[in-house]
Order: C-alpha cells, then structure tokens, then sequence
C-alpha cells in the first residue's frame, strides 16, 4: 500500500460532503495527523423508508465520478464499496460489513465522518459509533453541511423553534460564523481495490435523464460555477426575481448543497461577508432562504415522524380524498388543464428541477385541490427533483398542506390561474414547458379553455371553485372533529414508528 508509511491509516467516510473544499471530516483526519482513505458505500438498505429516487441517484453518480477526480489529481482516489453483490443484498447491514472489510484490508483505526439528520441515519449512525467505539476505533463525527447544528439553535425554553422567524433571529444573533476551511494541496496516495462507480446502479434504466446533461453539472466544481455564476447575474435581483419561474432567478445550488458538493457555511460566508457589507445586504433575502434550509432539517430532526406524519397533530384526522390513480397520473405527468401546474410538472421530470413558486402551486393542487395526502405527492417529487432533500422536501409539502410548521393555513389555496398570471405573466414559462400552447397570446395562455381549448392540451381534469369549497368544507370538518369519511387511515401512517433517538452521531 503507497500511503504515507509514516502516518495511522484513517478512513474517511463520505457521504453527502462530496467536495474537497471545508471538508470537516477529511481536515480532522489530516489534523490528527492521519493518512485519510476517502470512502464511498453504497447502502441504500440503510435509508429505509427513504431510499433515494432515481433524479437523485443520476446526480449522486456524477458527483462521485467528479469526486474520484479531484481526489486522484491530489494524489489520492475515492474507495467506492457496496456495489456488485451487495446491490443484489441490499437490505443488509451494508456499511458495517464493508467498514470492517476495510479496516481488516488497511489496518486503519479510526473512522471519520460529516453528520447527517436524516432520522433513518441517525438511528444506523448512532449503532455503527456504539458498535466501532466496543471494538476500540477511534470514531470522529464533525459537524454536517448546515449553518448551525440543530440543537444548537433552541428558544428560550430550550425546545426546538416551531416557527420560522424566532429561529432565523436567533441564528442571526450568532453570527458571524468560522471561516470556511480550504481544501488540502494534495493527500497521500494508497493502493487499494475500489469498485467502479457504474458498479453500484445509479443510473436510470431508461433514457429519461436525457435533459439533465444540459441542465447540471454535478460537482464540485459544478457548485462554484453555480455559485459564482449567481453572484454575477442573480443575487442584485434575488429579492424580485426569485418568485419569477419565467426567469432564472435563483442559485439553482439545491442538489449542490444536498450531496454536499459546496457547504453552506462557503456559501454563507461567500454571500454574507462582514467584509463586503453591500453584497451583505444584498444577499438578506438569500441568506434568509439558506435560514430555512436549516430550519427545515431542524424540524426533521427534532419530529422525527413528520416525513410520514403532520407536525399538527389534528391533521391525522383530515379527511383526504379517495386517489383516483388516472388524475394522480395526470398531475404527475403534466397534464391536469392548467398551464402553470403541467408547466412544472414537466419541467420537472425533463430537468429534475421545478421552481419554489411551482413546487408551491402543484402541492397546493395535489393537497387541496385534489385533496390527495401530501405524501403522494412527497414520494413523486422524492423520485423526480434532483435535490430531493427529505428535510426540505417533507417541509415544502407540509408547509403547502398547512399541517407543518409555520405553515400556509389551510384555508389559502393557490388558485393556478391568477398565480399563473402574477408570476408568469407574459406566460414565457408555461410556453416553454407546455409548446402546445405556445401560439396562445395573452390571458388565455393561463386559461385556454377561454378560447374553446387547444388541440392535443387536456381540459381541466377539475373545477377549481367546487374544489376549493369541497376542500374548505374538509378543512371545517377537520376541526370540529366530526369524521363522516370511512376512508381508512393512510396506509404508511399507520405503519410509521417514531421514538428514534435524537443526537446525531
Ligand atoms: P434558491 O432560491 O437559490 O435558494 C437557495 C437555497 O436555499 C436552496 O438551494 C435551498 O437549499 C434553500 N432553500 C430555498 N428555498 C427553501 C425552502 N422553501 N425550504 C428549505 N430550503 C430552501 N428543496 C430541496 O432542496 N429539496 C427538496 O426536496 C425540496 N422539496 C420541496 C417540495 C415542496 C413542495 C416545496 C414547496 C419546496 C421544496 N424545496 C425543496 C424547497 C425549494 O423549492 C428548493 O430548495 C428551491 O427551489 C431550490 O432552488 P434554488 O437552489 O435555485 O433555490
């Protein structure tokens, strides 16, 4: 093995800290004085109930060919297990037999790691630390790609923030936070047999990524470009254009930030620098977007069940509707009448991208329009978007339904319409996504049943008046506590356990 004789053999485990640059994990092992071996295992097992979605894995896969990369020319490489048989066993305890192939093949012992919150891997973290700990590894867990660690923003009962505002003023009230750290020159070199990252089955069996290519350029080099390429032309009109899905007003740095590709503190320190304080408030309204990111894994962490249940309890008693699997369909593939909801949901599955605005409409249309439970529409965009996050996503759709945390009352439905209209208004992006109705002029590009349709482009598959009284009316039953629909309780409702420990590992 070419590694730097002289040094104790660390592994590096990585996970969703693809990157080089203010890489906690890889920085404490190289302080500690450790020749690090950068680690990749495969154990999509171990996030049951949350395994990831094919958008997501596409990107994972690009990501970890661009990390092998950047790591070979510092002189290293990525150690890549858990593909070739153990795909085919993939519900066993994965990352604890191929750690310990790994610490037999290297004699390291120590393992080092980045934290996550996902309450699935908390739980498999947490076990792995207690079981390496018996057997005399050292373990090193630092902390995870958030701006703060989620305990350590509490109010002043020491209970976790319900709401966003408190928890944004406080976290304010800590700043400035560290400096990022830079990512190392080069790293010692070690021959050891890695399986290929095709090996592990990432990408789609079908050609349905084709728009993705032109889209993302997973990486971390692909993160910086994004970043930079927002403060140049996106963050002076942030605070206007982010609501704008007919412009390219935001970061699109999501997926970049959930595999980890760019921290959050680089992107918090990059945009909110005491040093620059013109761009500091500037970038307010971003920095506030990132607040909520932190929030959102806050909540996951602190509630664990809410990926499955509401955070308000009285919404296990709203009365959801029966699904119909032809207009569950037709939402999901764009195709539902109303421009501005297929326009996302096509963006979507051409791009695994939808703007926040859309995301916003298209829940609110699943949840209150067709009043499907949230979770239909969670596990389609968990498959779909490219960033599927399960602490932002579970906080989109239970913000939208209103049972979340400081979330959308009930009683406002987005009407598709009107939100259409306000914040597409020349239609510019409903013509790009739906090009059966790109000839239409005017309002009717939001409404064309306003001009005896259009060939080929489906009538609405509902009446949004009587839909929105059925949903209110839902609503009122809801709270009073009267339950006159016999449906049964959703299934993975009744399935779900909570009770996990809370402390990440
Ligand atoms: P920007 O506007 O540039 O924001 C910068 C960053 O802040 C984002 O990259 C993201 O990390 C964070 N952020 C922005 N808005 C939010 C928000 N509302 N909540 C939490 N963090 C936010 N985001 C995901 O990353 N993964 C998901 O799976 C996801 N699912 C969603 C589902 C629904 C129903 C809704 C309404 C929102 C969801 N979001 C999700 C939040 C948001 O839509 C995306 O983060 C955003 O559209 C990503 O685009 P951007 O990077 O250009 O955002």
């Amino acid at each position: 093995m070419n590694i730097a004789a002289d040094k104790p053999r660390g592994l590096v485990w990585l996970r969703r800290d693809l990157r080089l640059a203010d890489n906690g994990a890889l920085q404490a092992a190289l302080d500690a004085g450790f020749a690090p071996i950068p680690v990749y295992i495969h154990a999509p097992g171990e996030e049951v109930r949350w395994v990831r979605g094919a958008a997501s894995n596409w990107w994972l896969h690009h990501s970890l060919l661009a990390l092998d990369a950047e790591l070979r020319r510092l002189g290293s490489g990525l150690v890549v297990r858990g593909g070739g048989e153990s795909v085919r066993t993939r519900y066993g305890p994965t990352t604890a037999i191929e750690m310990d192939r790994l610490l037999a093949e290297t004699g390291a012992r120590a393992i080092f790691w980045s934290r996550l919150y996902d309450p699935a891997i908390v739980q498999r973290d947490g076990m792995l630390k207690q079981a390496w700990r018996e057997r005399g590894i050292e373990t090193i867990s630092v902390p995870g790609n958030l701006i703060f660690e989620p305990w350590e923003i509490k109010n002043g009962s020491g209970e976790p923030y319900r709401v966003f505002t408190p928890y944004w003023r406080n976290v304010q009230s800590r700043l400035p936070i560290a400096a990022p750290l830079s990512a190392p020159m080069q790293l010692p070199g070690f021959e050891l047999a890695s399986e290929s990252i095709e090996a592990l089955g990432l990408l789609p069996t079908i050609p349905w990524d084709r728009g993705f290519h032109a889209e993302w350029e997973p990486g971390e080099a692909g993160a910086m470009e994004a970043l930079e390429d927002f403060l140049a032309d996106g963050i002076a009109t942030y605070a206007s254009d982010r609501d704008r899905p007919d412009r390219r007003g935001t970061s699109r740095l999501s997926a970049h930030l959930h595999f980890g590709e760019i921290s959050a503190r680089q992107v918090f320190q990059r945009l909110g620098s005491e040093q620059a304080p013109g761009l500091r408030a500037l970038a307010e309204p971003y920095l506030r977007q990132l607040g909520w990111r932190d929030f959102s894994v806050s909540l996951l962490f602190h509630f664990p069940h809410t990926s499955e249940l509401p955070l308000q309890p009285q919404y296990q008693e709203f009365p959801w509707a029966q699904v119909d699997p032809d207009l569950l369909a037709a939402w999901q593939r764009g195709r539902t009448g109303f421009p501005i909801i297929d326009a996302g949901m096509r963006e979507l599955w051409a791009t695994g991208y939808m703007h926040n605005r859309v995301r916003m409409l298209a829940a609110s249309f699943l949840t209150k329009n067709l009043r499907y439970h949230w979770l239909h529409g969670a596990r389609w965009f968990w498959d779909t978007l490219v960033d599927a996050d399960l602490a932002n996503n579970t906080q989109g759709w239970q913000w939208t339904a209103g049972s979340g945390a400081d979330a959308a009352p009930y009683f406002r439905i987005f009407n598709p319409i009107t939100q259409g209209e306000r914040f597409d208004p020349a239609g510019d992006y409903v013509r790009r996504w739906v090009p059966e109705l790109a000839r239409l002029a005017g309002k009717a590009i939001h409404q064309p049943w306003q001009v005896g349709g259009v060939a080929g482009y489906p009538k609405p598959i509902l009446d949004l008046g009587e839909t929105r009284a059925d949903a209110l009316a839902a609503y009122a039953q809801m709270r009073g506590g009267t339950r006159t629909d016999e449906k049964k309780p959703y299934p993975q409702i009744t399935q779900m356990k909570s009770g996990l420990k809370t402390g990440a590992d």
